[in-house]
């Protein structure tokens, strides 16, 4: 790099001491909703030496590199230029090449690989400006910079079709005939996984954490979702067989690590996650988008249901209840009843038995962006057969700004569940629980009865449906009287 700025710098002193018939060129540029004022020495573009003339705008060169009117030069060049106005992007084909450059970004696409550019295409004028270097060589030419004429001429000539893609290296644009126009095509090194992608028929956006696949007649009706969080997945069906083969992406993004497309006479696409995510499925432009969000994004109310224990951590057992079965019974009624009835968004901190670390747990509803966290145990207590009742707890208040306090969450609980389940009263408590302790939004645990007492372990293994519903109401209740805040 060193090495090139000293070149840049001494053929910048070899132009000025030469070329002093050069014109300058002197406009008002408008982009980025702001007025900037252009001052410099005029540049051409050619096409196999033949310079074009009347461009409505010029080719310009900010911060070293050269942007041309998109339409106006490629398709010149024989290329197939598409504005698409909804997605702000620009889709340059030619030959087998596709270059998808979006608006504002640094990452282009050619042929559905992400390759960062040196600098943004821009709406200037309101003409789509690329960066002429990156485009002409990701499309397989040659360019050629004159400083005596400054005229920077694409060579299409004797360039097959088929050797476009991954011939650029950045170290042969180092040549000193290319010093104004050094918008370098870096090519990513690492290996991408993309095997089908070249085409417009399915591409990922990976400024905008978004799959496009082109809609050849799928009806939204044809595409469910799993949202198998747990697993870290999010998985889409399209009930249809996609005019295209297997392929991979790998955004590597806030929410999506990878994404595999799978394609049978259904079509499965698997969001391998990063961290919990919602899907945004829209209709634009002839595709069908698949854009990761966050939950909070797409639920305005959110619920995270903790069954305690689990995995290698059974809880309490006695009178024939192991604590780790049953509060995961009562978790699953809580949330079947949340899902049939969907006004509640419900994410269970475990599916099944499993080892989930309890720290995990309350981060997982942070992580979410959760309004309201409820944690189910079970309460025991060594040589007492006596004790009876159902107690819950909260510690912080974790207001989200709507008022809802884990000591709210706690008391609807316990009203809800004494009544449904006929226990003993044992009041709101505190503890330093971890679950408690590591939340930060409204968080509530429910000790609903003691195994160890005869009368409530019958109530329990009878009242699981109660239980679920007694929370359910709680929650439903809870969401009434405290909008969440978004
Ligand atoms: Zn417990």
């Amino acid at each position: 790099m060193k090495r090139f700025t000293a070149l840049l710098m001494s053929m910048l002193l070899f132009t000025h001491t030469v070329c002093c018939a050069n014109r300058y060129i002197n406009m008002t540029l408008t982009y980025d909703y702001q007025k900037h004022n252009y001052n410099a020495e005029e540049v051409f573009t050619a096409v196999d030496g033949v310079k074009l003339t009347g461009l409505a705008m010029p080719p310009i060169i900010l911060n070293d590199y050269t942007l041309v009117p998109a339409r106006e030069v490629f398709e010149k060049l024989g290329a197939k230029v598409e504005w698409k106005k909804d997605i702000e992007q620009v889709f340059v084909t030619y030959g087998n090449t596709l270059v998808i450059i979006p608006i504002n970004s640094e990452n282009a696409y050619v042929n559905g690989q992400v390759k960062k550019m040196d600098t943004k295409a821009m709406i200037i004028n309101n003409k789509t400006m690329i960066p002429l270097r990156f485009v002409s060589t990701a499309l397989g030419f040659k360019i050629e910079w004159d400083s005596n004429t400054r005229v920077a001429n694409i060579i299409t000539k004797d360039i097959a079709l088929t050797t476009v893609q991954t011939t650029v290296t950045t170290e042969q644009t180092t040549e000193t005939t290319t010093a104004m126009l050094t918008t370098k095509a870096e090519v990513t090194t690492e290996a991408q996984p993309v095997t089908s992608a070249n085409n417009e028929y399915i591409w990922y956006d990976y400024d905008n954490d978004a799959l496009y696949v082109k809609n050849t007649g799928i009806a939204l009706s044809d595409i469910s979702e799993q949202d198998d969080y747990n697993e870290g997945k999010y998985i889409i069906t399209i009930n249809k067989k996609l005019q295209t083969s297997n392929t991979a992406f790998t955004p590597d993004s806030d929410y999506v690590e990878s994404c595999t497309v799978s394609v049978g006479n259904k079509t499965t696409i698997t969001f391998n996650e990063n961290r919990i995510m919602a899907m945004d499925i829209s209709n634009v432009n002839g595709y069908i988008c698949f854009k990761s969000i966050p939950p909070k994004s797409k639920y305005d109310k959110i619920v995270i249901i903790d069954a305690g224990h689990g995995g290698s951590q059974p809880g309490a057992l006695g009178n024939d209840i192991i604590e780790k079965d049953i509060t995961l019974a009562m978790a699953n009624s809580v949330k079947s009843k949340l899902d049939s009835d969907g006004r509640v968004k419900c994410y269970m901190t475990r599916p099944d038995d499993r080892d989930v670390g309890l720290e995990e747990r309350a981060e997982m509803a942070h992580d979410i962006g959760g309004d309201m966290f409820i944690s189910i145990h079970i309460n025991s207590v060594e040589n007492n057969t006596e004790a009876n009742g159902t107690e819950t707890y909260s510690l912080y208040p974790n207001d989200l700004g709507n008022g809802l306090t884990s000591y709210a969450v706690a008391e609807e609980m316990l009203d809800r569940l004494i009544t449904n389940l006929g226990t003993n009263n044992r009041k709101v408590k505190s503890n330093t629980y971890v679950v408690l302790k590591t939340n930060k939004i409204p968080a509530a645990l429910c000790e609903i009865g003691f195994l160890t007492n005869e009368n409530d372990a019958e109530i329990m293994k009878n009242g699981v449906d109660k239980v679920g519903q007694a929370i359910f109401d709680g929650i439903i209740d809870l969401f009434n009287k405290y909008p969440s805040v978004r």
